[in-house]
């Protein structure tokens, strides 16, 4: 071959590569585009952006920008988003003062800091009280605590989730300097009664009371003036906010060492440059909740898909308590007992379901749930869990095609099961 005609193959060579590339999709704008036809009902882990949200952030991406412990204008008028938002949140959750809202990272970020910034301003008090159903962010941050001298008391629950709050009472000491225990569940949706657990708390001990509350905020009415916590713990991106904001309640007095140290963000409490974007979103989340709450609406969904599933799929069992009142007005945690959980969920999102086994953070693990083995749901069942978890943009169609697809994707995967004659015993085989 002549230097020419390498120089031929070389240009061919570069002009099908320039072809092939021109006329490929690109990728980058096919992910992009949404999946609009697909079922969510797995709201507990997370939620889509609300377009109220989303055009309250925009600017704040784009032309409004600015460090906002800047002294000059762009930095004062970030100053001001920021304390807007922190109005609507203190509003949603009834704060005393907005001064008692700071802006953290996620949910994750104000457990950590509520559960490690008190022990910190405590030293000689190493006792701590929770539940054996908090979420990770509470739990693994306790059990870790144990390995490092601090003593926890895990309190129990009953079959439908609830706790014995004798058992509290008689865990409370005086070297107690904490209690943290949630306020919904996030995989069962039970409700704990803080009222109660804080006026217990206040009344036998000296301990510092945290709330999780996470799954709660934007799913039913909370008023922390009235309410004896202490700390209180909720994350963005459960109410329609974007990922990666949080916030945790300090109410006025209450002393919480910081957990991030650095410049003099959010009151000296908090450093690092306040992620004004998202606060912002945060705000509009909040007022959204407020202004336009749907848990009515959302509770007649759930209902109907909660009634209609265990009216018809015979071996369908509920986790947690029955009465509606104790659990969130949108989750409910099924198990199709005998059947695998995960397979339900891939037959699902091949239909073009969402759900969730247990909580989000097991999707990877075929352990069965802490939360299920404290409520002693024995593992054949525990096993078959599913989450729905219901939102503001679930309608009723999408409820109706839900309860039109999953009889027949359990009854498909029950007669598969190894537990054949344990099926035919509920009538399911
Ligand atoms: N606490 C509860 C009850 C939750 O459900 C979650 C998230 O699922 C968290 C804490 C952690 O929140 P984040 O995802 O914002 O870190």
């Amino acid at each position: 071959m002549s230097p020419t005609d390498s120089g031929d193959v070389g240009r061919l060579c570069l002009v099908l590569c320039t072809l092939y590339f021109v006329t490929q999709p690109d990728q980058r704008t096919k992910t992009k585009e949404p999946n609009t036809k697909m079922i969510y009902l797995d709201n507990n882990a997370t939620t889509r952006v609300a377009p109220e949200v989303f055009d309250a952030m925009q600017p704040h991406l784009g032309t409004f920008f600015g460090n906002p412990s800047s002294a000059h204008t762009l930095g004062r008028e970030m100053k001001q988003a920021i304390e807007h938002a922190r109005e609507q949140v203190a509003e949603l959750v009834g704060a005393t003062d907005t001064s008692e809202i700071v802006f953290t990272s996620c949910g994750s970020e104000s457990d950590n800091w509520a559960i490690r910034g008190v022990l910190a301003t405590q030293p000689n008090k190493r006792h701590i009280v929770t539940t054996q159903v908090e979420h990770e962010a509470v739990r693994n941050v306790c059990r870790l605590l144990e390995t490092q001298g601090h003593e926890v008391t895990w309190l129990g629950v009953d079959q439908n989730g609830e706790l014995d709050l004798d058992e509290l009472r008689s865990a409370l000491r005086p070297d107690t300097a904490l209690v943290s225990i949630m306020l919904a569940n996030n995989e069962t949706g039970v409700l704990f009664p803080i009222e109660e657990i804080g006026s217990i708390v206040r009344d036998k001990s000296e301990a510092v009371f945290h709330v999780d509350g996470v799954q709660a905020v934007s799913k039913i009415p909370i008023d922390l003036k009235s309410t004896p916590v202490d700390l209180f713990a909720l994350s963005g991106h459960k109410l329609h906010a974007p990922q990666g904001i949080g916030a945790l309640y300090i109410r006025q007095g209450v002393s919480l060492s910081p957990l991030i140290i650095g410049g003099a963000q959010e009151q000296g409490r908090r450093a690092g440059t306040s992620a004004v974007p998202n606060i912002v979103g945060l705000g509009a989340a909040c007022r959204l909740a407020q202004k336009d709450n749907a848990h009515a609406r959302i509770e007649r969904l759930r209902n109907r898909l909660e009634d209609v599933i265990l009216e018809k799929i015979p071996n369908a069992r509920l986790n947690g308590i029955a009465a509606r009142s104790k659990r969130l007005p949108n989750t409910s945690n099924i198990s199709f007992q005998y059947v695998d959980g995960q397979n339900i969920l891939m037959h699902l999102d091949a239909a073009g379901i969402c759900v969730s086994t247990g909580s989000a953070c097991h999707s990877t693990s075929h352990e069965s749930s802490p939360t299920l083995h404290a409520m002693n749901v024995p593992f054949t069942a525990a096993q078959g869990s599913i989450r729905f978890s219901v939102g503001r943009y679930n309608t009723e169609e999408e409820i109706e095609t839900t309860l039109s697809l999953l009889p027949g994707i359990v009854a498909k995967l029950a007669a598969m099961s190894p537990y054949r004659d344990e099926l035919a015993a509920l009538g399911a085989g």
